[in-house]
């Protein structure tokens, strides 16, 4: 026989209900500061580069990176990541926060040029898009850090073509690890990866996403 209600059950969805409104605004806080931050202190280069090295991927700001990384947990709650990924170098000081977030390992695919891998790796291709075009890197992960059973999000500072996060997905599978999701600090979405991966079923959230930047006009959020 089910209990009678009591003035608990009425109060429980008005406080699911405040709980809700109070993570939508620590999400839009989030994104906000990080939108502040962009146009503040990011410098756009001709060549569609965004230089975002003074918080971001050169000196950290790791105040900034909590709220970040808080968000990327928010989102991803309750996907059982057991691994964050993500590959050198430009994206681990994020990834290591929201690994953190997670209470789970980080681990960062590693670069090489050298076409002898040698050891246990899982391994893929990915084209750099910052340093140039026809610059190919090899990307290894120790196979005894990644495998069946794995649950992974990805996490990069950037997403542009997708070239990046295309060779880590073609790495998680190989390995038989299971892909969550990826989590993106800025989409540059005048560039085609979001489309490209979304399109694929994958799930890109991204905290920032540009709609148009020139040297002239500046910086337009989505
Ligand atoms: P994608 O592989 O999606 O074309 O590019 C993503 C990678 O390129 C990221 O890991 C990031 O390091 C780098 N990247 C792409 N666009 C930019 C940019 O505008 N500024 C910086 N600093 N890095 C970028």
């Amino acid at each position: 026989m089910l209990p009678e209600k009591t003035d608990f059950d009425f109060a429980a969805p008005a406080g699911a209900e405040l709980c809700e409104a109070l993570l939508f605004f620590r999400e839009r806080i989030a994104m906000q500061l990080l939108e502040d931050r962009i146009r503040r202190d990011g410098i756009v280069r001709p060549g569609g580069i965004l230089k975002v090295d003074s918080f971001l991927n050169h000196q950290m700001d790791i105040s900034l990176f909590e709220q970040l990384a808080g968000e990327f947990a928010r989102l991803y709650d309750g996907c059982g990541v057991n691994k964050v990924l993500t590959i050198e170098a430009s994206g681990i000081g994020i990834a290591c926060i929201t690994a953190q977030k997670l209470g789970c390992p980080l681990v960062f695919a590693k670069k090489t040029k050298t076409k002898n891998i040698a050891g246990e790796v899982w391994t893929s291709k990915v084209k750099s898009f910052t340093h140039g075009d026809g610059v190919v890197y090899d990307i290894i992960v120790s196979k005894d850090f990644l495998g069946p059973g794995d649950r992974v999000l990805l996490v990069d500072d950037f997403l542009a073509n997708g070239a990046a996060l295309t060779g880590l997905i073609a790495l998680v599978r190989d390995s038989g690890a299971e892909l969550v999701g990826a989590g993106i600090v800025i989409e540059k979405a005048f560039q085609p990866g979001g489309e490209l991966l979304r399109s694929q079923g994958i799930r890109v959230e991204s905290l920032a996403r540009i709609r148009s930047m020139s040297v002239e006009n500046g910086i337009e959020f989505c």
